[in-house]
């Protein structure tokens, strides 16, 4: 079997592009999509989301504003300056860039944004929209898999979909999407996590695998069945002896699951650029509820 290539950087360029008509729309209204971004303290790999997520929006004629703090700021602070960025009707999303340190609390952070403008889907206003069945903002990593699905035509109805791992942010959104009764769902969705004593047994069942556990080359060939489709979310950096000094490895063994698996996202180059896509998506919906 020739296994596929599920090419994410050409899925999120097909929406961005598809995005870039509202966009004008709504610049031609004078309204500029924005999104307020909050970052926290020195972790490189922040950095690196924050710049790329700047960059994309200010190449889409959108409006990013970085607010940055050192490690050492006060809870109260960054509540304070979220009620001020809710009030602003110039600000049409708020995203608070994860993690966060530990001393202040993620939850009451997460809830004080306000739930019209949590492009990032992660306030429990709108994960309850998705249990409810009627998504507001869907997370943009979970949406980013179900675009790619999409995209690539990959029958979802009544299959079998196996997701390992289960955060917030991506494992449980997606087991509550896939399963829905929607154009893009109605699967069987069967979650794996750390308190299952054998994901192979799971894994070896999936008509559909996602994975997204942050462990390294967790899925190997021998743990799948013939003709499966992968999404491999996990992002993992590799220390190595390159100029750069890493690599970013997912969290399937790529090369062991090649002939066995119909299709597959690389990493990198899979889910990363669509998690951009959707969050500009969402910035643009957030904006065009101005104009209605
Ligand atoms: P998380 O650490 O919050 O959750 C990981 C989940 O995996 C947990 O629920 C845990 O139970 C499960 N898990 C861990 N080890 C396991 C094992 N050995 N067997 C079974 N289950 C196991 O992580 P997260 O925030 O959901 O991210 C997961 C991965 O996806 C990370 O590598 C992260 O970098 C990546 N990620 C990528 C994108 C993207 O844009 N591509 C976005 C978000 C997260």
């Amino acid at each position: 079997m020739n296994t596929i290539n599920l090419d994410g950087k050409v899925v999120a360029k097909n929406i961005k592009d598809k995005l870039s008509a509202r966009i004008d729309n709504l610049l031609s209204n004078t309204i500029i999509p924005h999104l307020a971004v909050i970052l926290i303290g020195n972790d490189p790999a922040s950095k690196i989301y924050v710049n790329s997520k700047h960059k994309t929006f200010n190449k889409y004629k959108c409006k990013s504003t970085i607010y940055k703090f050192e490690e050492k700021i006060k809870e109260s602070d960054i509540l304070a300056l979220i009620d001020k960025l809710n009030a602003d009707d110039s600000v049409h999303g708020i995203l608070v860039q994860l993690p966060i340190p530990k001393d202040i609390n993620l939850e009451l952070v997460m809830e004080s944004i306000s739930p019209l403008k949590d492009v990032d889907g992660f306030h429990p206003f709108n994960l309850g929209k998705i249990l409810e069945g009627n998504p507001t903002f869907i997370p943009c990593t979970p949406h980013g898999c179900i675009k790619l699905l999409e995209y690539y035509k990959i029958p979802i109805q009544s299959k079998h979909v196996v997701i390992i791992g289960r955060s917030n942010i991506v494992g449980k959104p997606l087991m509550v999407l896939l399963s829905q009764k929607f154009k893009i769902g109605n699967a069987t969705t069967t979650i794996c996590h750390t308190g299952t004593p054998d994901i192979s047994k799971f894994t070896l069942m999936a008509d559909i695998l996602i994975v997204a556990a942050g462990i390294p080359h967790l899925v190997s060939g021998d743990m799948i069945k013939d003709g499966v489709d992968i999404i491999d979310v996990g992002i993992n950096r590799i220390n190595d002896s390159s100029d750069k000094g890493y690599h970013i490895t997912g969290d399937v063994d790529y090369d062991s699951v090649l002939g066995i698996a119909n299709s597959i996202t690389p990493v990198p180059g899979g889910i990363g650029p669509l998690t951009i896509s959707m969050l500009l998506n969402n910035t643009v919906e957030s904006a065009e509820k101005k104009t209605m």
